[in-house]
């Protein structure tokens, strides 16, 4: 099979595992056992990690809580600050494209009594910040969007956005689950309040990931987890040393290598996409500029994206996002790009990433062509 789905998680990284492996047996301590050199030792390795983690976004490692991952980063960010700052206002924005850790998020603040914009995006999945300006009112305390999209790889604007918060006294939470080490992060000089980061999108283990939470300013936060006061009290429980380890080794290789990888990853990406549209009826979704370069969205006009799945079984590639291919649904994100139905039905996310080769490229082309050829001779809609 060929695995090009890496949006929806990645291998560990054997450099990684190699790192986490002495964590689970000989050094086995807890990093808050403070009177002997069993947590020592997990306190270093913890310590190192931060400094790692903190590096790749440009930040301090104080400003870093580690989290079970993105989905809970994005709680404490959204549920914290809102509560924090509830006495100041009670109105949040966000955008219909966000991950549904966001947007459910939302949902529930919803039920205690906030207000929630859903801003809708533009054609090209970016938000136009006249039409966010126009939605900052008096009592928005916090604004959420993500700096990469998960479903089509687009990068928001978050340096203007961010400026834009700033001069209006409103917080701003990124969700960077899709972007940590692969685009730029530089949290000295752009204006983020709170940015989410996860482990498992870059060759890191699953269930770990971190919480950015700026110090200046000071950004305070209402804990949703009460316990032993880990993590400056915004996040009680043991820490998990290897996890966290792990986390650490995979962003400080993805700092080291992101540029080379970037680039090797761009020209794979070009060729799956000459070879897609050589076919007729091709749709990228997704502005084609501002896009990381792993992500390829695709809908395949008169070919219905769950047949589609099925004739190409050998390619591991998802149609919507991992977290609704559940539901028949078409994809909210592409609805909100004001993609058809039809076409949104008809959409494959291809996720390239680290190991994948040229050749795996070359014979997705092929497989993918012959199954769409196939399937539009089939179809009562298709006369070309
Ligand atoms: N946010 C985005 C944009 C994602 O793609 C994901 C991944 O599913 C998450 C949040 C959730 O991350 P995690 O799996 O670390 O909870």
């Amino acid at each position: 099979a060929i695995y090009l789905d890496y949006a929806a998680t990645t291998p560990v990284d054997s450099r990684v595992a190699a790192k986490m492996i002495p964590y689970l047996t000989e050094r086995f301590g807890n990093p808050a056992s403070r009177s002997h050199a069993f947590g020592w030792a997990a306190e270093g390795a913890v310590e190192l990690a931060r400094e790692q983690v903190a590096a790749l976004v440009n930040a301090d490692p104080k400003e870093i809580v580690w989290t079970s991952g993105a989905t809970e980063s994005n709680n404490l960010a959204i549920k914290g600050a809102a509560r924090f700052n509830s006495a100041r206002g009670k109105h949040l924005i966000t955008i219909r494209t966000e991950h549904k850790s966001v947007l459910d998020t939302c949902r529930e603040l919803e039920r205690e009594g906030f207000t929630v914009t859903y801003l809708d995006v533009e054609a090209s999945g970016l938000i136009d910040l006249d039409k966010l300006a126009a939605a900052i009112r008096t009592d928005t305390v916090l604004l959420s969007v993500m700096l990469v999209n998960n479903e089509i790889g687009v990068i928001q604007d978050v340096a203007a956005i961010g400026a834009l918060c700033r001069s209006k006294g409103v917080l701003f939470h990124v969700d960077a689950a899709q972007a940590a080490g692969k685009v730029e992060i530089n949290l000295e000089t752009t204006p983020i309040d709170l940015l989410s980061l996860s482990a498992h999108k870059i060759y890191g283990p699953k269930g770990i990931g971190a919480l950015y939470v700026r110090r200046k300013p000071r950004v305070r936060l209402e804990a949703l987890i009460h316990g032993g006061g880990h993590e400056r009290g915004m996040r009680s429980g043991t820490l998990p040393t290897h996890q966290i380890v792990g986390m650490g080794e995979a962003y400080s290789i993805a700092r080291a290598g992101m540029a080379a990888e970037n680039e090797r990853i761009r020209w794979l990406r070009d060729r799956l996409w000459a070879g897609l549209s050589a076919m007729d009826e091709v749709y990228l979704n997704g502005d084609m500029d501002a896009r990381i370069p792993h992500n390829l969205n695709v809908s395949f006009n008169y070919v219905e994206g769950e047949s589609l799945l099925m004739g190409i079984k050998q390619l591991a590639v998802s149609s919507g996002s991992a977290c609704t291919s559940a539901s028949l649904e078409p994809s909210y994100v592409l609805r909100a790009l004001g993609r058809s139905d039809e076409l949104a039905h008809s959409s494959i996310r291809f996720s390239i990433g680290r190991f994948t080769t040229e050749a795996e490229v070359d014979t997705t082309i092929v497989l993918v062509t012959e199954a769409v050829a196939k399937l539009r001779e089939l179809s009562p809609l298709w006369e070309m």
